[in-house]
Order: structure tokens, then sequence, then C-alpha cells
């Protein structure tokens, strides 16, 4: 403790504005910026994906149509090949239909089925295959238009050329009861059945739908232009949500996200920032602390030395005043011993080395060490004292030396702050399983609002009536952990400028402790 401490500690630089702007420039701003283009991004983003829902259902219909006009054209070609070609091209459908009777097959499907311009019989069919090799005259008069009632198809001789033209139309009863209803039930493919298809005629009467639905509201809707299928209508919806629902969900998931995350940002800032602050106003703490201590070492060693000369060198008047001066040398050097127990238990306890030895303590025996300690302040400076021990106070599980330093430093307190009235109550009183030591003055008091501060580490009041009072701002935090490692408490009831009453809560035994 030869050299001033002061001189160790370079006071620290406020980081907090360094750190709020790199977190604003850094961390804020970026995040605001990318937030903000989302939330102009997210709605351009659902537009386009609801168009491509509308584009990817309307595709599903014309998907289902081909699929329809392949069943269709599979089913004519089928049946082309059981009447054979001669027949076809002779036309007359009541043969044709008896060929197909004979054959085993339905003769009652096609109102017309016969075979322009051929020559030859069919080669083996493959719908893929026919069209790229088709002359163009023949392919012209393949492509459906409004007039034809008929579907038509190439038909492909055995040597591989396109040679004719298969014409047929199905009867409407075929299409509707057996066709379609056919393909929705073995070859549509709708994995969980999300999709619902209705085929409707044009006066609205519904043909089939693959899940009822109950008001008429489907997403898309297609008229089907292959002859054999001309009349009908498809229309889809999906079974759980609208592609408009669909979209405004993701979109509202997607804000809510980007609401999240900043919001998240925005706490964690706010974290930072409060934790900056503590750090600053902590080291800021620190600093006054280092100040106070070489103060509060000082002035008494200056004292000391002064009085001890003094009387070293014979120059006191009078014995009264030689005892005066003895007295003092006293105090002060127990006012040093007091701060540097706490400086040194204030180590300890932040390096986590304090331990404590619990034994059966006597608390009235603690009171009366302490008061012993202090009873020449106490008498030199005019104190009304009361001690008041409730008779028959077990012994409680502690660490003594503890427990004494902790109600040293009350008492200290009490008479450190107290100024024209100066009383000072102790009382110690069972309470349950626990015991109460309290230490009551009428000094200045502490204001509501600083009652739970005082108690933290280098805190010393606001008033300037504590501060025209020397101290280092760790008697009280001692006092707090000592408690605590006896799972007790220590309590304040103050009023400013009328007193204060701090009381430590000790349990009797010590039941959380091996
Ligand atoms: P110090 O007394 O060295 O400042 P403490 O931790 O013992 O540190 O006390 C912290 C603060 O609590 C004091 O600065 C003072 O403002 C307030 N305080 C403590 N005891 C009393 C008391 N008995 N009366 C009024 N204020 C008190």
């Amino acid at each position: 403790m030869a050299s001033d401490p002061s001189t160790r500690v370079t006071a620290p630089h406020d980081p907090r504005g360094r750190l709020i702007s790199i977190f604003v420039g850094a961390v804020l701003l970026p995040s605001l910026a990318l937030s903000y283009v989302s939330i102009e991004f997210v709605p351009q983003l659902a537009k386009a994906n609801k168009e491509m829902g509308f584009r990817r259902a309307a595709n599903t219909l014309a998907d289902i149509e081909n699929d329809l006009a392949r069943a269709v054209q599979a089913k004519a070609m089928e049946a082309a090949q059981v009447v054979g070609w001669e027949r076809l091209l002779d036309g007359r459908q009541h043969v044709i239909a008896a060929a197909l009777q004979t054959a085993g097959l339905d003769g009652d499907v096609f109102h017309t089925l016969h075979l322009e311009g051929a020559s030859s019989p069919l080669r083996e069919w493959k719908p893929e295959a026919v069209r790229p090799q088709s002359p163009r005259d023949i392919l012209e008069g393949l492509e459906p238009t409004p007039a034809r009632t008929e579907d038509a198809m190439p038909w492909v001789d055995a040597a591989g050329k396109v040679s004719g033209v298969l014409r047929f139309g199905f009867k409407p009863a075929y299409i509707r009861d057996r066709l379609i209803p056919d393909y929705f039930a073995h070859d549509f493919p709708n994995p969980e059945q999300a999709i619902v298809v209705r085929v409707a005629a044009d006066d609205g009467a519904i043909v089939h739908e693959t899940a009822p639905t109950r008001d008429d509201t489907f997403e898309v809707q297609r008229a089907l232009e292959t002859p054999s299928l001309r009349g009908l209508r498809l229309a889809l919806r999906y079974r759980d949500l609208s592609i408009e629902q669909d979209v405004r969900r993701w979109e509202m998931g997607t804000l809510a996200l980007i609401g999240f995350i900043d919001l998240m940002l925005g706490a964690g800032l706010f974290l930072v920032y409060s934790n900056v602050r503590r750090e600053a106003h902590l080291s800021r703490l620190k600093s006054d602390f280092v100040a106070n201590v070489s103060h509060e070492l000082k002035t008494p060693l200056a004292l000391i030395r002064l009085f001890a000369e003094t009387l070293e060198l014979g120059r006191v008047p009078t014995e009264d005043k030689a005892r005066q001066y003895y007295r003092v040398i006293n105090k002060e050097s127990q006012r040093l011993t007091q701060l540097i127990n706490n400086i040194l238990d204030f180590s300890r306890i932040e390096a986590g080395r304090k331990e404590y030895r619990f034994a059966p303590t006597n608390v009235g025996r603690i009171v009366s060490e302490v008061l012993e300690a202090y009873r020449f302040q106490i008498e030199q400076q005019g104190f009304e004292l009361t001690v008041d021990v409730e008779p028959g106070i077990p012994d409680v599980e502690a660490d003594s030396e503890a427990l004494g330093q902790a109600l040293l430093n009350l008492v200290n307190n009490a008479i450190k702050y107290s100024r024209e009235t100066r009383s000072l109550a102790l009382a110690v009183r069972g309470a349950g399983d626990r015991v109460l030591i309290s230490v009551t003055d009428r000094g200045i008091g502490v204001p509501k609002a600083e009652q739970r501060k005082i108690f933290e580490k280098f805190y010393r009041g606001e008033a300037s009536l504590v501060h025209e009072t020397k101290g280092s701002g760790l008697g009280l935090s001692l006092v707090e952990h000592i408690m605590e490692a006896h799972g007790g408490a220590v309590e304040i009831e103050s009023t400013p400028g009328k007193g204060s009453t701090f009381t430590l809560v000790i349990p009797r035994t010590q039941k959380n402790k091996e």
C-alpha cells in the first residue's frame, strides 16, 4: 500500500459512444436497409408467385385435356385395329358396330368411325411416333377446328408412311359416363388429393368431380377443344387453400419473420447497450473508488504520523492532551484496519477465494465485541447508545469473524452518516428459525431510489451529505455478500432526514451447507 493506487489504474475512456456508432453503422443500418428492401420485395415476389400459381393450375388443366385426348385416340385406334381398314374405308357405321360387337367391344360407343384415303393396314400404333412423319396436307386435316365434330388422327401404313386419316367421334354418354370417370379414377396423378377438378357441361351440369365443392369458386377454368370432348369444361381448385390464400400466408409469414428478426436485433442492441453502459458505469465507480481509497488511506496515516511525532518530541503540554492524541491515533488506526479489512475481503470475494467457517456463534457476544471496538468513538462523539438483546437467543451457525465484519460496517456507517441527532440502537431478536440484528441510527437516511443501489459495489450515495463523509462504497456490498453466504439477508428501512435501520437476517442453521 506504499504506492498511490490511483497511479496504477488509468481512467478508461468511455467506450459507449464508439460502440454505439459501430453497432448503428455496422449492424443496425444495414439490417434496417435489408428489411426495407425485403418489405419492398416481398409483395412483388408474392405477386409473381400468384401468377405462377395460376399458370401452373392452367397447365394442369391443359395436361388433363391432353391426357383425355390421348385416351380417346387410343380407344379409337384399338377399335380401328379390330374393325380392319377395309371396313373402315367402306365407312358404314352399322357394319363397323357389328364388327366391334363380334370382337367383344362395345359397338355403341362411336357416332362415327371411318377411314379416309388409306390403302393398307395400320402399322403398330404408337401415339408419340405418328405426327412428325405426317405429310403437311394430312396434318392440316388433323387440326381440330370449331367446325369439326369428329376427331382425326393419322393412319400410318405398314411401310411407316402416313397414308390416310382415321376419323372418329364418340357418343357423349361414353365420354361422360366411362372415359372421364375412368381417367380420374386410375390415371389422374393427384397425390394426397390436393387438387380438386370438376368436369361440367356447358350448361353447368356437373359431369364429374374429384371431391365435392360447396361453392363454385375455382381457380382456373378451361373449355375443352378436342372435338370428342367439346361442350365440356374443366375447373380446378386446391383442396385446402386457394392460390390467393396460400400466397398471402407466405407473404405474411415472411413479413412476420423479417419483423421478428428486426425485433431480435433491437433487443440484442439494447442488451449490448445496457451491458456497455453498466460496464462504463462500473469503471467510473472503480476510478472513483481508487481516488476515495487513496484519500482514506492518506488522511489517517498523516494524522497518526503527526500525533505520534508530536508525542515523541515531548511537545504535549498536558497529560490530558496526550491522552487525546493517543485516542486519535487509536481511532485512526482502527479506521485504517477496517478499511484494509474491507478491501482484502472484497478482493477475496471478487477472486472467488473468500471462505467461510461456520460454527455455533453467540450473536450477543458479537454485538458486545463490535461495540467494544467502537466504544471510544461512540462516547467521544456523544452518541446515545441503546443495546437490547433478547434473552435466551440460541447460538446461530455462522462465521463469527465475517458476521462481526458485517455488523462493524453497519455500526461504522450509522456513526459516519449521523449529523446533529446522534443516536445508535442495536437490537437482537429471534424470529422463528432466524435471528435478527438491527442497527438503527437517526442520521441522514437513504432515499427510496437508492435503497437497492447502496448494496452495489463501489456505490456511494448521491447526496452531498454523503460526500462530506469519506468512504469506499464497499462496506454494504460486503455485508450483503456475507449475509448471502450465510443464507440470510440484509434489509433496510430508511427515511431521508430521519434515520435508517439496517437489519442482518441470520438463519439459525446452515441447512444447505455441508
Ligand atoms: P461507504 O460508506 O464507504 O460509502 P457503503 O457500502 O458502506 O460505502 O455504503 C454505501 C452508501 O450507502 C453510502 O455511500 C451511503 O450513501 C449509504 N449509507 C450506508 N449506510 C448508511 C446510513 N446508516 N445512513 C445513511 N446512508 C447510509
